[in-house]
């Protein structure tokens, strides 16, 4: 799917150099096509980057050269599972959040997050083996969803529901990392990713197995 759609942005672009913008054409045709729980992670992950003060070197490691980087084309180096339901969402934020500008107000420091950065533990588990610097991502992203669920204004019920459909999006995105390691021919994918266990950010957005069954 993504091939197919690549070729036509491309053909979009250009013909936006000769045609006036549609100031609305970057709006969804059908916003619902973005879940409740795909905004959820998308502004966990980006709030957590913030909060958390992810910059530089820690950044580097979760997602190398991030506002360039796809999936396609190294997953091995992004941490993530291509077309996972969780990965796409982080990986968006991801991306998006080194693109952020010096806070207005704060000229003269030129601070453009708010946190003081991640810790020398967390540091030291990101540099090293891919197992740890992903165990270490699960860890981040377990601690931004939980901070976002516990600051929505919810009830117990909708919250079990809530982790039910993040269950549910986890179990797709372990189907599509077990499918990459079996198909040899899918993209290439399969050297990636045949060592992986398992998905940092699903394992880390959904680790209740309670609802895996169901
Ligand atoms: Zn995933």
């Amino acid at each position: 799917m993504q091939k197919i759609i690549c070729p036509l942005i491309l053909l979009l672009t250009s013909a936006s150099l000769l045609y006036p913008i549609d100031p609305n054409r970057e709006n969804p045709t059908y916003p619902s096509k973005f879940t409740f729980e795909r905004k959820l992670i998308f502004y966990a992950v980006l709030e957590g980057l913030f909060e958390d003060g992810v910059a530089g070197e820690a950044l580097e490691l979760i997602l190398p050269d991030a506002r360039s980087m796809t999936l396609e084309d190294a997953p091995e180096k992004t941490n993530f599972v291509y077309a996972c339901p969780i990965c796409m969402p982080t990986f968006d934020a991801l991306r998006l959040y080194p693109a952020r500008l010096p806070f207005y107000a704060q000229k003269a420091t030129k601070y453009n997050t708010y946190g003081p950065g991640l810790s020398e533990e967390i540091m030291k588990e990101l540099r090293g083996t891919p197992f740890q610097r992903r165990d270490a991502i699960e860890a981040l992203i377990n601690k931004w969803i939980q901070r976002r669920l516990d600051n929505l204004k919810i009830t117990d019920c909708e919250r079990d529901q809530i982790e039910k459909n993040l269950s549910a999006m986890r179990k797709k995105g372990e189907e599509m990392l077990k499918r990459f390691q079996s198909e040899k021919n899918y993209n290439g994918f399969k050297k990636y990713y045949e060592n992986w266990k398992k998905c940092a950010a699903c394992s880390g957005t959904s680790p209740l197995d309670r609802w895996l069954d169901e």
